[in-house]
């Protein structure tokens, strides 16, 4: 058993599990996940264009922070430099898991941030789902856009005209928070295209929330 192998198992069956639930699509291999070791610069995440399906353990590459790598067969992510940037920038984060998920996506192409709406969400993503705007997969400008918005300690973001990002403590967390994205966004789409008027949760509640996040996610 390699040094790396239990948090390449956590890679490849988060990204299974996701693939299975229309995260990222079956034969597609749109998405990327990963895993960073606390108090190291080292990240397993998953390799460039591959269907997630066809991977084993040994093709979940092992890099540094500086993307060199350690164990690796396979070239990793081109977004490999996203998921380090948001490493770097949040101690509080040790999974980054970045699907094309649909109702997400949906919001990400109508520009719309998802307000605080529902107890459970705010508590565990954050008072607000923002946007990061929009640059090239794999561009440093994509990372620029991305670490620039980390400041709001939420844990899930939408990229503009592209999908999903979602944070946690670790990939347990991080998954949960994927599908409570998904969630919140397929009834907030739908609730946007009823064009009722939306309640949103009163001033007090997100207060309160605020304070439990900070007790929770020193
Ligand atoms: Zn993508």
């Amino acid at each position: 058993m390699g040094n790396f192998d239990s948090i390449k198992r956590e890679v490849l069956d988060s990204s299974r599990w996701l693939s299975e639930h229309g995260y990222l699509g079956q034969l597609c291999s749109g998405g990327n996940i990963s895993v960073s070791v606390p108090g190291e610069k080292i990240v397993a995440i998953t390799p460039s264009g591959r269907s997630y399906f066809s991977l084993d353990l040994n093709d979940i590459c092992v890099i540094d922070f500086d993307q060199n790598p350690i164990e690796s067969n396979l070239p990793p992510s081109i977004e490999a430099g996203m998921h380090i940037g948001i490493y770097q920038n949040r101690s509080d984060v040790h999974a980054v898991i970045h699907t094309h998920q649909p109702f997400a996506s949906v919001l990400a192409i109508i520009n719309q941030p998802i307000p605080a709406l529902f107890d459970e969400i705010t508590v565990e993503i954050g008072h607000e789902v923002e946007i990061i705007p929009y640059a090239f997969s794999g561009s440093p400008e994509l990372v620029e856009n991305v670490t620039a918005k980390l400041g709001n300690a939420c844990h899930c973001y939408l990229i503009q005209n592209h999908g999903a990002l979602c944070l946690g403590a670790d990939m347990k967390r991080a998954l949960k928070n994927s599908e409570l994205l998904e969630n919140v966004a397929q009834i907030y789409s739908q609730a946007l295209a009823s064009g009722q008027q939306i309640q949103k949760l009163p001033p007090s509640a997100i207060d309160y929330f605020a304070a439990m996040r900070k007790l929770r996610f020193k």
